[in-house]
């Protein structure tokens, strides 16, 4: 791959989502600089941002430069100046334009716990000490897409509400793959969440996974769990995991539940993965932080950059394959909560930094490293 080939797309979006980008645009220019990466940034409009400038949270132009951008990296979209707006030009429709153009299936969510932050989760230190799994929760199917779905008046004046979770060979396979892909760079662990003993749906699932792996990954130790079982085992021993692969519905809840292990959602990143391009090998791909625009500190350098930065870490990792890049930023993030390098959402009612401030503290890493 020559190093001019790598384009990225920055979409900041609204809220605190061009604040915590900036911090971003700092850690590209420093790889840029210092490690000759090549990344071509291009900048455009999203969410509530767009729609002030073209009546759309998406303009189609704006969408075909991110098809064929290498990987788009998202702030937030969103704020209160747009709760009025009609459903079809909410700052929302925006992402869920890019996820589903873009086709992208398997949604990444890691849950990591730094060392310096372990006191400040709500489980014990030594059961949350050292965790770092990776759930991949299935995006574009399941119940919340599948049909029939709707209200209904019934015969006997009852309303009657219907969703349908449905699920074909191909879905399951592909986001199958995904998860297994992962668990090979990793620990080379996978355990497969969802009801087969409820649900068809589930029976299905867990064939298809079990397929999977004995005819494409017989290297993997794949296990089975259901998923209220593993809901329970996250909260009870998370360190047992190394990657889970789940269904769109108890991915939703049990993502949050394990990213709610390690602390604030100042700290999430995420990615969302499509098919690969048969030219480059590199998935369709969308890195976003999980929370919101937090319009409450908007504007008042109190965000903290640190998910969008490890944002742009996984898309190191997972869309250009710069393994050793990522180490080192998510080293960089490590070695600064370390020496006590604070935003004010983690820093339980002590000293903290503005965003720039833990931008300036990661880079020092960076530097130091
Ligand atoms: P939110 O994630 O924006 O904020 C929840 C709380 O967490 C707030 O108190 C906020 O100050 C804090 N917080 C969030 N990110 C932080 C950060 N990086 N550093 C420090 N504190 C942080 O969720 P919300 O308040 O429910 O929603 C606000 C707006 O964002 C709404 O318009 C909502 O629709 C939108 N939203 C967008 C996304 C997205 O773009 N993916 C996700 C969730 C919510």
């Amino acid at each position: 791959m020559s190093a001019d080939a790598r384009t990225l797309m920055i979409l900041a979006g609204d809220g605190i989502g061009p604040e915590v980008m900036a911090e971003v645009r700092r850690v590209i220019d420093w790889f840029n600089a210092n490690r000759a990466l090549g990344f071509q940034v291009t900048e455009d409009l999203v969410g509530g941002a767009a729609y002030d400038a073209h009546g759309v949270p998406l303009a189609d132009e704006t969408m075909s430069k991110a098809q064929s951008a290498d990987a788009v990296l998202l702030g937030a979209v969103g704020g209160p100046q747009y709760d009025a707006l009609d459903f079809s030009v909410k700052p929302e429709r925006g992402l869920l334009r890019l996820r589903k153009e873009m086709d992208l299936f398997a949604n990444l969510r890691p849950a990591q716990c730094f060392d310096a932050l372990a006191e400040d989760s709500s489980l014990k230190h030594d059961v949350i000490a050292g965790l770092d799994l990776m759930i991949v929760r299935e995006l574009t199917g399941g119940v919340y897409f599948g049909e029939p779905r709707g209200i209904t008046e019934m015969n006997d004046g009852q309303r009657m509400g219907v969703n349908t979770q449905r699920y074909t060979t191909n879905e399951i396979r592909r986001v199958a793959r995904v998860a297994f892909d992962l668990a090979q760079k990793r620990d080379g662990r996978l355990c497969s969440m969802e009801k087969a003993n409820v649900m068809e749906s589930g029976i299905l699932w867990r064939e298809e996974v079990q397929w999977v792996g004995d005819n494409e990954f017989p290297d993997i130790d794949l296990s089975h769990m259901y998923a209220d079982a593993g809901g329970m085992q996250l909260v009870r021993w998370p360190t047992q995991f190394d990657v889970i692969v789940t269904d769109n519905l108890f991915g939703d809840l049990l993502s949050d539940v394990a990213a709610m292990l390690t602390g604030s959602l100042g700290m999430l990143p995420s990615a969302s993965l499509g098919a690969p391009d048969p030219a480059t090998g590199r998935p369709k791909a969308l890195y976003e932080p999980v929370h919101g625009s937090a319009p409450d500190i908007t504007g008042q350098g109190l965000a903290n950059p640190l998910a969008c930065i490890l944002s742009f870490a996984m898309a190191l990792r997972y869309s250009f394959d710069l393994g050793a890049e990522a180490d080192l930023l998510e080293g960089a993030v490590a070695d600064a909560l370390a020496k006590g390098a604070r935003t004010k959402d983690i820093a339980q009612g002590g000293e903290h930094l503005s965003t720039s401030g833990m931008g300036d503290a990661v880079l020092a890493e960076l530097a130091a490293a």
